[in-house]
């Protein structure tokens, strides 16, 4: 069994910081009280331990409240995305059979939909209350959450994690990371993603706190930063390279407390590692994923600057195994085995099997080195085979991104007659650069089969919610720019 995280917390240290939201800060006591409240609401609503609820609205202190207030209820929360479509969320109240959708009053057009009722915040926060009695202990197999996760083709699936999905991740990361008096996490990730709904979780179970932001923010995170208000940050590759050009800019320097800028959700170029060194903003590389309710590989602080580019080591509770290979450096897709490894899917995708023989098939390409770091390449399906040859994303993204005048790249497969498929390349760039030059560029670094054989020059890169790039819309840019 698992104690019920927020009554443990509140019990064992009631008045520590638990929640800042622009300005105004919640102790664990205050965060439980909330939290009953809103459970309760959810009580006389009907819902009880184990109902389906949907969330949708932005970050926002509320969304954090809602969040505890569900575990606290003991319902199963399924947390949408804010950028969907209304068609979208309709599949997923519908896959999911959500019994009610609690949705912040600006999306509420989004939301307009016939699966279950729906409630904006106002009218939830009006209700009276039922009072029941609070669960103390979870059984380790009880969802918590499920999440949604588009593979790259057919329906999204909905991810179920358990307590003991989310809790042994939790334990796993403090392991690795430590756990020092008056720790803070800076929270600029989406919450329904699980790499910010991970940083709540961590929170309760460590007792620390959690800054919590509408969205990133370059400037308001290089202040939280370099006056020693966070101790830790979760970063993906684009949001760092904003944070470094602020540093880099005001020439700031990083508060000494601060130890943890924790970098994942796809391919971080090394040249960014290197940037954020000259910094003194210590960056830890993460690999996970939704089917690991977050972390599974994390590199550690003493590791960080002699093995720039790896995720680091499989996490305590975590094996990693790289299928088909013999020995370190062979390359292979990623299986992930543990206790934070998803059990399944829900909905239409319930008899899909999450895992093979135990382990969880994660579609992304991976090595070893000889020390036992893990190296994550890319995802399988964005791999560019051209007249035979594996070409990598992200490595040349990577070179591109070591340019002066780049700020992001992108890259993606463009059909070809000739080798099959062939990289192109789709560039931000700080003033005007012409191809030719980066071509050049590119010829020092590169190979010439993995030479992008067209540039384009763009405003801004596609990107999700948590600001990951999406290589699928930058193909069909290409196909439209025919
Ligand atoms: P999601 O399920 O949205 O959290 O996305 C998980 C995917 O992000 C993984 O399967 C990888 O493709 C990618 N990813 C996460 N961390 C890394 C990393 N450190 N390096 C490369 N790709 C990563
Ligand atoms: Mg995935
Ligand atoms: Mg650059």
């Amino acid at each position: 069994m698992i104690p019920n995280w927020l009554l443990k917390r509140a019990a064992l240290t009631p008045h520590a910081p638990a929640l800042t939201f622009q300005r105004k800060t919640w102790s664990y006591l205050q965060l439980k009280e909330e939290a009953a409240d809103r459970a309760g609401k959810l009580r006389a609503l009907g819902l009880e331990r184990g109902s389906r609820i949907a969330l949708l609205g932005g970050t926002s202190a509320e969304m954090a409240l809602l969040i505890h207030g569900c575990l606290l209820a003991g319902v199963e929360m399924v947390m949408l995305n804010a950028r969907l479509t209304a068609e979208e969320i309709e599949y997923q109240l519908q896959d999911s059979e959500s019994e009610l959708l609690v949705c912040e009053e600006a999306f509420r057009n989004q939301a307009k939909q016939q699966i279950c009722q729906t409630i904006v915040y106002d009218e939830f926060l009006q209700l009276e209350r039922e009072s029941f009695p609070l669960e103390q202990m979870w059984e380790e197999d009880r969802t918590l959450t499920i999440m949604y996760t588009s593979g790259t083709t057919g329906f999204p699936k909905g991810v179920r994690q358990t307590a003991e999905n989310h809790t042994s991740s939790a334990l796993s990361a403090v392991l690795n990371s430590g756990l020092h008096a008056g720790d803070a996490w800076l929270h600029m990730m989406p919450l329904f993603h699980i790499s910010g709904f991970s940083i709540l979780a961590r929170a309760v179970l460590y007792g620390s706190e959690v800054r919590l932001f509408e969205k990133f923010d370059a400037s308001a995170a290089a202040e939280e930063i370099t006056t020693g208000r966070v101790t830790g940050m979760s970063v993906v590759a684009v949001t760092l390279e904003r944070l470094l050009t602020v540093i880099e800019n005001n020439k700031l320097t990083v508060h000494p407390k601060f130890r943890t800028l924790l970098a994942g959700g796809g391919p971080v170029p090394v040249s960014y590692l290197k940037r954020a060194e000259q910094c003194g903003l210590p960056v830890l590389q993460t690999y996970g994923m939704t089917e690991t309710s977050s972390q599974t590989a994390t590199l550690s602080a003493e590791d960080a600057l002699r093995k720039p580019g790896s995720a680091g080591k499989p996490l305590f509770f975590t094996e990693i195994q790289i299928d088909g290979a013999d020995e370190p450096f062979d390359r292979g897709e990623i299986l992930i085995k543990g206790p934070h490894v998803t059990k399944g899917y829900i909905g239409k995708h319930t008899t899909a099997e999450a895992l093979q023989e135990g382990w969880l098939h994660s579609g992304d390409i991976g090595y070893f080195d000889d020390e036992g770091f893990l190296f994550v390449a890319d995802r399988r399906s964005d791999l560019i085979i051209s007249g035979g040859e594996n070409i990598y994303p992200a490595e040349i993204e990577a070179v591109l991104a070591e340019h002066p005048q780049v700020a992001e790249a992108g890259v993606c497969a463009m059909a070809s007659a000739e080798w099959g498929a062939i990289p192109a390349a789709f560039v931000v760039t700080r003033s005007p650069i012409n191809a030719e030059s980066l071509m050049e560029f590119c010829q020092t670094r590169l190979a010439s089969y993995k030479l992008p054989k067209s540039f384009h020059f763009v405003d801004e890169l596609p990107r999700n919610a948590s600001n990951k790039l999406l290589r699928k819309e930058l193909r069909e840019m290409l196909t439209a720019e025919k």
